[in-house]
């Protein structure tokens, strides 16, 4: 009896320690797979990023927050809701009441609605906006205030940088150079934007499909980081496209399950294909991208 009490202690001891173990291995995979594209790039710890992306965790929809150098802010879209504006308080200072530049990437309410709040709590001093014919009353709306808050509103189809600098802002599509058929599926109208310093960079796609991706990859060269369009559905994300971009990491911002299947399999399997890291706000939360001039981090 009291030999066995001693065994059943050794086995218990034992299962503890392994467990231990295994613990330590996981959170070391997990630091070393957090930061391993930075430490292959440089040596030596810069400090805080030059620019940071935030793709804002707002359920199915698309909230993304750019801050750059010189303290410039940039929103791209606002989410289906209000849910924005305590996602905006987690990365700005409570005190900071302003937003450099708001980006309506298309007039669906996935991506519109959180704006008309955003408008209404923040000074907004720029709205990139296309001349897109939608009829929705929140579309309306968002006209209205970005009308009665003075805003610069900056077509797309005028420019092709929107901030140029040590990190530069430039507008891939609309752009008259670039011809799609879009009907009138607004999701293929969705502004896209190549945000990039000297090593790295990202490409925002709104809810862009096939028929843009066709015509922009050739254009757009290799990329880094790829806000994957339209929630991840199979309409786009082409192998033809993953194979022009060629981007290591995927960051799909969706909602846990939603009414549309978002992400498709097809797509999760066409990245994984490719080889790139998937990161989905719906599993991880808000996911932060830091770069630092010579390389980046990627965070849930
Ligand atoms: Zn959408």
């Amino acid at each position: 009896m009291k030999q066995h009490k001693i065994i059943l202690w050794v086995i218990m001891i034992a299962l503890v320690l392994s467990s231990f173990s295994l613990l330590y291995v996981g959170v070391s995979e997990y630091q070393l797979a957090r930061t391993h594209r930075r430490a292959s790039l440089q040596s030596e710890d810069s400090g805080s990023p030059v620019w940071s992306v935030h793709v804002l965790d707002v359920g199915q929809g698309d909230a993304i927050f750019v801050e750059l150098p010189g303290d410039i802010q940039m929103l791209v879209d606002g989410g289906v809701d209000d849910t924005v504006l305590s996602r905006l308080s987690e990365v700005m200072f409570p005190w900071d009441r302003s937003i450099d530049y708001i980006v309506i990437t298309h007039p669906h309410a996935d991506h519109i609605n959180g704006l008309i709040e955003v408008l209404e709590r923040y000074d907004v001093k720029n709205v990139l906006i296309d001349n897109v014919v939608y009829d929705s009353v929140p579309y309306e709306i968002l006209r209205e205030r970005i009308a009665s808050e003075g805003s610069v509103v900056i077509d797309p189809d005028d420019i092709d940088t929107l901030i140029s600098g040590e990190v530069a802002v430039d507008v891939i599509y609309p752009s008259p150079e670039i011809v799609v058929d879009v009907g009138d599926d607004v999701n293929e109208g969705s502004i896209v934007l190549k945000i990039y310093d000297g090593t790295n960079s990202i490409l925002l796609t709104g809810d862009a499909g096939n028929d843009v991706e066709e015509q922009i990859g050739s254009v757009i060269g290799d990329i880094d980081i790829l806000k994957v369009g339209h929630h991840g559905s199979t309409y786009g994300t082409s192998r033809a496209f993953l194979d022009k971009v060629s981007p290591e990491v995927a960051v799909i911002s969706l909602g846990e399950d939603n009414d549309y299947g978002h992400p498709h399999t097809s797509t999760l399997k066409r990245l994984a294909d490719f080889g790139v890291e998937v990161f989905r706000t719906d599993l991880q939360g808000t996911v932060s991208i830091d770069f630092f001039g010579d390389g980046y981090e990627v965070g849930g």
